[in-house]
């Protein structure tokens, strides 16, 4: 099947209320190309590197979102354009951000990153490091952050049960977060979770964000 088809059999299949982010990492600007012609605009990368080789070759109107772990020694090369970061991880990378961003004039959409995982190698905060992040008075001071929801990546395993009660904490974590924090913000209303193995799962836990990349462009060659 083409990318085309792919992306349109996926559409059909998820809620609508449900976003794709076309994960195009390891894969051609021709690529990405297809899917755009095909009318997708949503595009997730993983590196800095990457991204801003890539960035320049496409249209202006495609979303680029940031999925994987930043430094933040990299954040300015992506601050003027990226349309939302998933992973943050830490406060240091969301002060910098903060500080990109107003360097460029804008406001920068998002999500942190929440540990979800039984893996020590995926990044995140804990529910009790998110609380204490959020009601810091060093939190209130950014302002060219927007915090647009959670982000998490279940572990890697063929235990679909584990998986599902990973993504299912991440909803319940949301839930609170939302209520203590956020009752008052209508920006705060995604869940980024799913990939091409576990989407659906991810959606019947509540993802309003799938990052996918094998299921649109087929398999990568490292
Ligand atoms: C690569 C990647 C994905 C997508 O993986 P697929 O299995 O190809 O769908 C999603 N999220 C992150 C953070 C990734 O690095």
């Amino acid at each position: 099947m083409s990318i085309s088809e792919n992306i349109s059999r996926l559409k059909a299949e998820i809620p609508g209320h449900v976003s794709i982010i076309a994960v195009s990492k390891r894969k051609s600007a021709e690529d990405v190309m297809q899917a755009y012609v095909a009318g997708h605009r949503i595009f997730g990368e993983n590196r800095v590197q990457e991204l801003i080789e890539k960035q320049p070759l496409l249209p202006e109107d495609l979303k680029w979102h940031m999925i994987g772990h930043l430094q933040t020694n990299k954040v300015k090369f992506i601050a003027g354009f990226v349309d939302m970061i998933h992973s943050v991880d830490s406060i240091k990378l969301l002060r910098t951000i903060d500080k990109e961003a107003l360097k460029n004039k804008r406001t920068i959409p998002v999500l942190l990153q929440v540990f979800i995982a039984d893996e020590e190698t995926k990044f995140g905060f804990s529910e009790e490091e998110l609380n204490n992040l959020l009601q810091s008075e060093e939190f209130a001071a950014l302002k060219n952050v927007r915090i647009d929801g959670l982000m998490g990546m279940a572990t890697y395993t063929p235990d679909m049960e584990q998986v599902r009660s990973e993504f299912r904490y991440l909803r319940e974590v949301f839930k609170r977060i939302k209520n203590a924090c956020f009752a008052a913000s209508d920006n705060f209303r995604h869940i980024s979770m799913g990939m091409s193995g576990d989407y659906e799962i991810a959606i019947d836990e509540g993802s309003t964000m799938i990052r996918v990349g094998t299921i649109i462009f087929g398999a990568r060659n490292y």
